[in-house]
């Protein structure tokens, strides 16, 4: 469905009609770089995940080159760049225009080069440069309805080329194949994302009050897994410049991770494929780089991991990080 058919760049899926997205049709094409495979197709048939994961990048033999670098995480903002040879995408829009400019000069990227930003949720961390971004850039920004229409609601003068997905739905963005799911935070529809290119998966779990079994099913496949690890419990217990009732929010359900939480996903990912896990949205009072890395490893270790089983980095908010190679050694 092009732009022409539809003034707004929405794209709405579910006023197609059902049988449209049998399992046995080729994905739907929507705007010029992008396709989507809806959710009622995504867990019926194992052939369609893997002819679309070859269609995404060099399939089981080649050597797909898939690359994670995080612009700045943490809550005064969310950008992380993810790189193939034909994409470059932005998961979240939190820093400002400015900031995301200047690290994507310092990785050696043009912003007329992004194919897309994949948001998570409306939270100003994660959509905050989005504004003055789409004010210079006609990127395409991949969210649900609910997040798009809380992000309309805040800025209804800014037009934006939406690409409008399904919760649990997976589509893809040239030759990045993107898998989406539900989490729980007090967002509209918060979402996380496992990206695939060839064999290789990056796991997106970021902000959730808690890891529910759907996620931690999904991330599974991921060698990367950009998590939270938001907070230090005892710590923020203690804190004292949050009212309790901030506190609350963050420790609640539809909060944030704790580094006993993160760790504790991490760990149950021993058996799987995961090779690397950054640590990603600490907070700035209650957490620390050490503290987090320390928690993290001391649980991989306690549940029987080798010492260099899972590499443990910790994303910086100021700084861009390294650029890892999704499936290889930093
Ligand atoms: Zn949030
Ligand atoms: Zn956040």
């Amino acid at each position: 469905m092009g732009r022409d058919s539809n003034p707004r760049g929405l794209f709405r899926p579910n006023t197609l009609s059902k049988r449209a997205h049998s399992t046995t049709l080729p994905p739907i094409r929507f705007g010029r770089r992008a396709r989507i495979l809806r959710g009622k197709n995504r867990s019926a048939s194992a052939e369609n995940r893997e002819s679309l994961l070859d269609t995404c990048g060099s399939g089981a033999h080649g050597a797909a080159m898939f690359f994670l670098t995080i612009l700045g995480s943490g809550s005064a903002g969310n950008c992380a760049l993810v790189e193939t040879p034909q994409t470059r995408l932005l998961v979240d829009g939190g820093l400002s225009c400015m900031q995301m400019r200047k690290r994507l000069a310092a990785c050696g990227v043009n912003p007329l080069e992004i194919d897309g930003i994949l948001l998570t949720h409306e939270h100003g961390d994660h959509a905050g440069g989005l504004d003055v971004w789409c004010k210079n850039f006609h990127t395409p920004v991949y969210a649900n309805a609910l997040t798009a229409e809380a992000l309309k609601r805040q800025s209804p003068g800014v037009r934006k080329d939406w690409r409008v997905f399904v919760t649990g739905s997976d589509f893809t963005v040239k030759d990045v194949a993107v898998q989406t799911f539900s989490v729980p935070h007090d967002a509209m529809d918060p979402v996380g994302f496992v990206l695939h290119h060839g064999r290789k998966a990056l796991g997106v779990l970021t902000d959730l009050g808690f890891a529910t079994k759907l996620a931690c099913e999904r991330v599974r496949q991921a060698q990367t897994l950009l998590i939270e690890a938001n907070h230090d419990e005892k710590l923020l217990q203690n804190d004292t410049k949050r009212p309790w009732a901030t506190k609350q929010r963050i420790m609640s359900r539809h909060g944030h991770l704790s580094n006993d939480a993160a760790a504790g996903v991490l760990a149950g990912m021993l058996d799987g494929n995961l090779r690397r896990a950054v640590l990603g949205h600490l907070s700035r009072d209650c957490n620390s780089a050490e503290l987090a890395t320390r928690t993290t490893r001391a649980r991989l270790l306690a549940e029987g991991a080798r010492e260099d089983a899972v590499e443990v980095f910790v994303a910086d908010q100021r700084t861009p990080g390294p650029r890892f190679a999704i499936g290889g050694s930093a």
